[in-house]
């Protein structure tokens, strides 16, 4: 198999053709209309793992609640994680609290300016790091995420299902990026190429025909690629258990859950199932898992007989729900109930208060 770019191709070219098509073609998101380094550093860390949909939305929410670092740095985590609810994910935003924290406190409040710098931060890797120095500070450094790496692999004619972890393979695709970086406009090259990466050189049915670098492309569209992750399914089931306006809510322990400090339903008891029929019934995907979810109305008597004891419980107003940290499961079961009518967090995230 061939291992560079067309003899034809010159970085040149392709950096010709895909700025081009980025300028006429790229998405009008709200982290692209701005220069501002801690705005672009809050989009990528939310852009990690979730998708571009999502973020919009929990973005504007975030940087309107925390303007500026040191709103996020004095702002307490119950209500970082309050305005995260929905991302997954959420150590990203105990590491960005962090983060803002230690920018206050060592750094006089002042975002690093170059990637070597932006590595000290918690939670900021090299891909962040190119990231927020490139677009923000225009310093000539390649960005290498999932997205450019696949676009690589397929422009260089290399193995896409060569071992991720394999240190050459990496050293390769970030010499490559190195050497097709555009080093007059660092920060919109690499949008181009992850931008691209995104919307035409898709994972499974690449838009070959579309593609602005078809030229140079040593696969269009004949790669291998990586074998898709085998998802596991699960079923579980909660309880609904309401009692004067409220609604019992809990949070398990650290060591049960990926998601801890985060505000769910009581987990039922597999063994003991309530007779009735649930409420509701749901899919949710967490990382490698698809779950199936059953929603089931108990009585506030049989909450011990059939809930799942060890987490730490409290009632919440329904009026209350919105400005907690919820999980996403949980928010997105109780909007589908009607018990949930904003999906945006107020303004002021609400702490919870046991309810006698
Ligand atoms: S021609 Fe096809 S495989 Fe090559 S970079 Fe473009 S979309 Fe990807």
């Amino acid at each position: 198999m061939a291992s560079r770019l067309r003899a034809e191709t010159t970085p040149q070219n392709l950096q010709d053709q895909l700025s081009g098509w980025y300028a006429a073609h790229r998405r009008d998101l709200p982290w692209r209309r701005t220069r501002n380094p801690y705005f672009i550093w809050i989009s990528e860390i939310m852009l990690q793992q979730t998708r571009v949909a999502v973020v919009i939305d929990r973005y504007q929410a975030f940087v309107s609640r925390f303007p500026t670092v040191q709103a996020l740095a004095e702002a307490g985590e119950h209500d970082v994680l309050a305005l995260w609810s929905g991302l997954g994910y959420y150590r990203r935003a105990r590491m960005l609290h962090q983060a803002a924290q230690f920018v206050v406190r060592n750094l006089d409040g002042q975002l690093p300016r170059t990637a070597a710098e932006l590595l000290q931060l918690p939670g900021v890797g090299g891909y962040t790091a190119a990231a927020i120095a490139s677009i923000a500070y225009g310093e000539p450094v390649a960005v290498v995420d999932g997205n450019v790496e696949r676009v690589i692999c397929r422009l260089a004619g290399w193995d896409e299902a060569e071992p991720k972890g394999s240190s050459a393979h990496r050293r390769r695709i970030e010499q490559m990026a190195s050497r097709l970086l555009d080093r007059t406009h660092p920060g919109e090259w690499n949008q181009a190429m992850m931008e691209l990466g995104a919307t035409v050189c898709l994972p499974r049915n690449p838009q070959c025909l579309v593609c602005p670098v078809a030229s140079g492309c040593q696969t269009r569209g004949e790669h291998k690629t990586q074998p898709r992750a085998r998802m596991l399914t699960r079923e579980v089931a909660h309880a609904v258990v309401e009692r004067r306006g409220a609604i019992l809510l809990e949070r398990r322990p650290a060591a049960e859950t990926v998601m801890p400090g985060m505000w769910q339903l009581p987990l039922l008891r597999p063994a003991e199932p309530p007779r009735d029929p649930p409420l509701l019934t749901v899919r949710h995907a967490i990382m490698q898992v698809n779950y199936r979810v059953h929603l089931h109305a108990v009585a506030p008597a049989d909450i011990n007989r059939l809930t799942i004891a060890g987490g730490e419980r409290r009632w919440c107003a329904k009026t209350d729900l919105a400005g907690l940290p919820l999980t996403g499961l949980a928010r997105k079961v109780l909007t589908k109930l009607g018990k949930l009518t904003t999906h945006a967090p107020a303004a002021r995230p609400r702490r919870l208060r046991s309810t006698p």
